[in-house]
């Protein structure tokens, strides 16, 4: 089968699966809502609610249907051998430039979509307080850090693919050396990670302006609050979020060895300086967490893929075979890494969904752990309390189905979280008691 056919099979794939989901989460939200989230919402507000994700449902199947009649053209136009004639035959120019193809159409879709949301949908709820001006500097910082992290991989792959056959003397190496090539292309590929860390915390700083919090009761107070964590948060930052949305967040960041907090100044301005406390002790929880078997695991998988890299370096043909078969398909005759990576990348989608499964089950995992950090603390009232006015004022879905929160949640559900952060604190009385 062509790679082409194959594609739009995933593609109609995907339709199904989201349309389902859609579904599910539709049925979910019209029966009455559980205890513990029963007074997030007056009836009128819950109304206001489902109208504000039916106007994202119908945002959402637009722009599915927009980007096929994107995609599709792209995906069986002539084009691909005329780019190869246009380059000269040079691999990197022709990543590049099919690169640009598909990135140009793709990216005046995203900004029209996440235009509407931001001034029609978000702006309807009173939930948006940027500017043109402002949404168009994000989207510019957002997309050319998107596009750098994909021209450096893309780069790093091209490079790899096209010095492999020499590094490997035509593939006629045994797995000892295999292993040191992989061994190399994992640092290699570590680096380049490193770095786009680096970018990323920096475009932190050009959306938002960080502020010391001043000394006094507040910050010895978070200081107070470290006691007994071995990993000590120095730096605690005010970001200027009311610039740019309502939304009261607080969170911990970490670069390597650098920790800081950054707390939204809505958080500041509006909210009782306990609940804050109570965000704060949840992230410490996070710095207090044990290693488990769930991250062993993921260790193992890490192990597991330079294990298969060693093994595909050694015995190549499957990779030889499949960027054949991409270059076919396309009517190619210089192997284009850019195809090879986006057929490669639509095929691992379902993959990529059982990933996402384990993630999200370890990281709420990680996020009722650090709940009870904040509860032991005496903040469970507190975390409550912020989780309700933060649902309310954001028209969050706080009852989601319990498929959509397995597979798509990487934070609880607020039912089940408020659920378990309610039952601590009645283990805690009975203790006490
Ligand atoms: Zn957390």
């Amino acid at each position: 089968m062509s790679a082409r056919i194959l594609i739009v099979l995933f593609i109609l794939l995907s339709i199904v699966y989201n349309a389902v989901l859609s579904f599910v989460a539709q049925k979910q939200r019209q029966k009455p809502l559980p205890v513990s989230v029963s007074d997030v919402y007056d009836p009128a507000r819950y109304q206001k609610f489902l109208a504000y994700k039916a106007d994202y449902r119908r945002l959402s199947y637009l722009f599915q249907l927009l980007g096929l009649l994107v995609e599709l053209p792209l995906l069986f136009s002539a084009l691909y051998p005329a780019v190869e004639r246009f380059c000269g035959g040079n691999p990197y120019l022709i990543a590049l430039l099919t690169y640009v193809i598909f990135l140009i159409p793709e990216t005046i879709l995203s900004g029209i979509r996440s235009g509407i949301s931001t001034f029609h949908i978000e702006e309807k709820y009173g939930m948006n307080k940027k500017t043109v001006r402002e949404f168009i500097k994000d989207f510019c910082i957002e997309n050319v850090l998107e596009m750098l992290i994909i021209v450096l991989l893309t780069l790093f792959v091209t490079f790899v693919g096209e010095h492999m056959d020499a590094w490997t003397g035509h593939f006629s190496i045994g797995l000892p050396s295999a292993a040191k090539i992989s061994l190399i292309l994992f640092a290699a590929f570590f680096l380049i990670v490193v770095l786009l860390n680096l970018i990323s915390y920096q475009a932190l700083r050009l959306q938002y302006h960080f502020t010391p919090m001043p000394e006094g009761p507040l910050l010895d107070k978070i200081r107070k609050l470290q006691e007994g964590s071995k990993k000590k948060v120095k730096a605690v930052y005010i970001y200027d979020e009311s610039k740019k949305s309502t939304s009261k967040n607080a969170f911990l960041l970490k670069l390597f060895w650098h920790r800081e907090f950054g707390i939204a100044d809505n958080f500041i301005n509006e909210n009782e300086e306990r609940e804050l406390l109570a965000v704060l002790s949840h992230e410490i929880g996070h710095l207090k967490h044990r290693k488990n078997w769930r991250n062993y695991l993921s260790y193992l998988s890490i192990v597991l893929l330079f294990l298969v890299i060693i093994g595909l370096i050694a015995w190549p043909s499957p990779v030889l075979r499949f960027a054949d078969w991409v270059s076919q398909s396309f009517g190619i005759s210089v192997t284009n890494y850019t195809m090879i990576l986006n057929v490669l990348s639509s095929l691992l989608g379902p993959v990529s969904i059982l990933f996402g499964l384990f993630h999200n089950s370890r990281s709420r995992a990680e996020e009722y752990e650090a709940d009870r950090e904040a509860v032991s603390n005496g903040y469970g009232q507190e975390l409550i309390a912020t989780f309700k006015r933060l649902s309310n004022d954001e028209l969050v879905d706080v009852n989601p189905h319990p498929l959509i929160e397995t597979l798509e949640y990487d934070h609880p559900g607020m039912a089940n979280r408020i659920a378990a952060i309610q039952r601590e604190m009645a283990k805690g009385r009975q203790t006490a008691g």
